[in-house]
């Protein structure tokens, strides 16, 4: 029996991360489950699932989630810093990063340091903080598993190859919801348009960033850290289908490739399981339904995000943390209206432009970086 603590419960990933737990009651316990503001839905949560410790992290939810919760014994905790606490208890056999953004990063080193076995869904920590994070994964002796489709896909793949050499990654792309649109048309799109992707049901903020392919971007970067690969190693396939999940090719020329209906608990699961596979109910693929695969490069003149991705990734330093804090900010502008979409991709370029380079490995560089970048980002913005 695993005892997980699900950071970010009440989110895209955080929801289906329970239904697997909930399919597999003999295998995965909810010990510790924690949102930001949600609090009726951490409330049902919890009393469905009876963890021992839950957290909201918005102070002001606080007492409507203790009142709530009075009469189970359950303890209830506010703020960041219990995140951090929490993640580290001794009755915690593995971590489920799934909060949006660089929150994330803070409780995901907490986790590190106490030495717990991570599933990664914050793709944004290794963005930020990849080689910090990665060295400290191999000082500390932890699993570091990936929750994103692409990089469990690359996972699955490399299994029974690991000793093997890879000469590069396929990393499928569905193009988001604007493949089809030219760079003209891009101007006018509105946050609806752009929050309806064509195979994936996912958060907003992750939604937005398929749309702009920052998040194709982050999964490169992702990419590059978790399998110790050069950013020329990952080559961005556009895939609309969403079946391949990505593909590794090794020195030999061999391809293999993880397919599959486009369904998140197969990798949520697949990393809180592994090595081992359970069973998975849902629809399986049709490959006589499906007929054809298709695949297209990809345009990085219209979708320029991706372009500032691999020059962060080759230059490395605090340049992807920049990047970073800038689209965070941008991605929220335009969901909140105050920008339009093709503005996203000309504040992240400005504020890589204004913050100064910082090639130290060092949290507190990051957490400096991404306050400044921030402040650069808001200040383009009014
Ligand atoms: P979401 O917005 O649906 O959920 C985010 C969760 O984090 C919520 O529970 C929210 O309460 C919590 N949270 C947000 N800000 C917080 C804060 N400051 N402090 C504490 N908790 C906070 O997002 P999501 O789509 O589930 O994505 C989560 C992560 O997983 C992101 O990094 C995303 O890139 C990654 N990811 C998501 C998917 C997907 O299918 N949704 C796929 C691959 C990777
Ligand atoms: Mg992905």
């Amino acid at each position: 029996m695993k005892q997980l603590a699900i950071l970010g419960s009440t989110g895209s990933i955080g929801t289906q991360a329970l239904d697997v737990v909930r399919s597999h009651p003999e295998r995965f316990s909810a010990h510790i489950l924690t949102a930001g503001s949600n609090a009726e839905l951490l409330i049902a949560q919890a009393r469905e699932f009876q963890p021992d410790t839950v957290v909201i992290a918005d102070e002001r939810k606080y007492e409507q989630v203790r009142d709530a919760l009075a009469d189970l014994p359950i303890k209830v905790y506010t703020g960041e810093e219990a995140l951090c606490d929490v993640v580290a208890m001794p009755s915690v056999d593995m971590v489920l990063a799934a909060m949006v953004g660089f929150a994330g990063l803070r409780p995901t080193i907490a986790a590190l340091e106490a030495r717990k076995p991570i599933a990664l869904a914050n793709k944004e920590t290794l963005v930020v903080a990849g080689e910090y994070i990665m060295q400290r994964v191999r000082e500390q002796q932890v699993p570091l598993l990936p929750v994103d489709s692409e990089h469990s896909a690359i996972l699955q793949c490399l299994v029974g190859d690991f000793g093997n050499s890879v000469e590069k990654i396929l990393l499928t792309a569905s193009g988001g919801p604007f493949r089809r649109k030219d760079a003209a048309e891009l101007q006018h799109v509105t946050p609806a348009d752009a929050l309806h992707h064509p195979n994936w049901k996912m958060g907003a903020k992750i939604t937005i960033d398929s749309a702009t392919l920052m998040n194709k971007g982050f999964e490169m970067i992702e990419a590059c850290h978790l399998f110790h690969l050069r950013p020329e190693q990952i080559e961005v396939v556009v895939h609309p289908e969403s079946v391949v999940h990505s593909a590794v090719q090794f020195c030999d020329g061999a391809i293999k490739a993880q397919l599959g209906v486009p369904d998140m608990r197969l990798p949520i699961q697949y990393a809180l399981s592994y090595p081992e596979r359970l069973g998975l109910s849902g629809e399986r693929l049709n490959l006589f339904a499906l007929q054809k695969l298709t695949f297209e490069p990809v345009d990085m003149q219209k979708f320029p995000c991706l372009a500032y991705a691999y020059e962060a990734a080759h230059r490395g330093g605090n340049l992807p943390c920049t990047m970073n804090a800038a689209n965070e900010v941008a991605n929220l502008a335009f969901r909140q209206g105050k920008i339009p979409f093709t503005r996203i991709g000309e504040i992240i370029r400005a504020t890589m432009d204004a913050v100064p380079f910082d090639n130290q490995v060092a949290p507190d560089v990051y957490f400096a970086t991404d306050h400044e970048a921030r402040t650069v980002a808001e200040q383009l913005i009014l």
